[in-house]
């Protein structure tokens, strides 16, 4: 498949300042680079803390990079104007009360992206747009005059996803776009959302800090520790072969459904905390937790290598 868009070595660190001095970076992203692949979903894992959410924002640019390049079709889009991008690339949030505007209604918030991009030529086809959209994602025109907060936290999340798909784009980042929700409908807004994939020819970068989640849906998946990208592979792959012991540990997490299977495998419980990316470890920064580490994983950071076709790992050991 062709390749969407392509990160090339991306940082994103926030400046922490004490009065008018800049005390410390929190290291968010730290040197990521990879393609999505025009119509896959590539989902992305992690502990909460990772830099998963804010390497989707800046892949968007509603963060900007602090180094590295985003490519859009090739293009370099990393200083380019992003609004002919806005229709293309969008963003479906995690917590969508927070999300929606709760002083407008239905209409007007999905209705805002279809005036910003000038999409609709006149009063009646923008209507006619909105309601078009609000049935694709399970909802009726009654809803239109509606504020948020009349509706429930699922529907809320549709409302979101309409607004999202207002603008026709090609590639939408989900960043946790059912961590929020109740257990009951988050798998009615992931078939939703799969549905959507299929009629819309889609590509998503799908966030989520649960691999049951992502790994139904996704096509590849890459797992990320404190900012960097420790492996990335086909989602059976991963499955079946994971490398990298972070990986490992995050699978062993995963319930399985078949008891026998299940009492066989063992969980593995990571020590400690994730440590602060504002002082992250050296080396590899999976050192302080990782039960293989030895004196060369304190001092060199390893590289994410391609150790079998289109598996990726960043580990010394392997
Ligand atoms: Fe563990 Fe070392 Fe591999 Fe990092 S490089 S994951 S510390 S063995």
């Amino acid at each position: 498949n062709n390749v969407l868009v392509r990160i090339e070595h991306l940082r994103k660190y926030f400046p922490i300042k004490e009065g008018f001095m800049q005390v410390k970076n929190v290291q968010a992203v730290e040197d990521v680079s990879f393609s999505i692949r025009e119509g896959e979903t590539l989902g992305l894992v992690g502990e909460s803390g990772c830099g998963k959410t804010t390497l989707g924002r800046t892949i968007l640019r509603l963060h900007e990079p602090t180094a590295g390049k985003i490519y859009y079709r090739d293009k370099d889009i990393t200083k380019e104007k992003m609004l002919p991008y806005r229709r293309k690339m969008q963003i479906i949030f995690q917590d969508p009360s927070a999300s929606l505007d709760p002083r407008k209604t239905v209409c007007e918030i999905v209705g805002e992206a279809i005036d910003i991009h000038k999409l609709a030529s006149g009063k009646t086809e923008r209507i006619e747009k909105i309601q078009d959209l609000l049935t694709q994602v399970g909802l009726n025109s009654e809803h239109c005059n509606r504020y948020p907060h009349e509706f429930s936290g699922g529907q809320q999340q549709r409302i979101g996803i309409a607004r999202a798909l207002a603008v026709q784009p090609e590639f939408i980042v989900c960043d946790e776009p059912i961590s929020a929700l109740d257990v009951s409908i988050q798998s009615q807004i992931v078939n939703m959302l799969e549905d959507m994939q299929q009629e819309r020819n889609l590509t998503y970068l799908f966030i989520a800090h649960d691999l049951s989640v992502v790994r139904h849906i996704s096509n590849r998946i890459g797992v990320m520790y404190l900012g960097n990208l420790v492996e990335l592979a086909e989602s059976n792959e991963l499955n079946r072969h994971p490398l990298h012991p972070y990986t490992k540990t995050l699978l062993s997490a995963v319930p399985i459904p078949d008891p026998v299977r299940s009492r066989e495998r063992k969980r593995i419980i990571l020590e400690g905390d994730i440590p602060s990316p504002m002082n992250p470890p050296s080396g590899c920064r999976f050192h302080t937790r990782c039960p293989y580490a030895t004196g060369r994983c304190k001092e060199e950071v390893p590289e994410l290598r391609e150790l079998s076709p289109d598996h990726f790992a960043a580990c010394h050991i392997l």
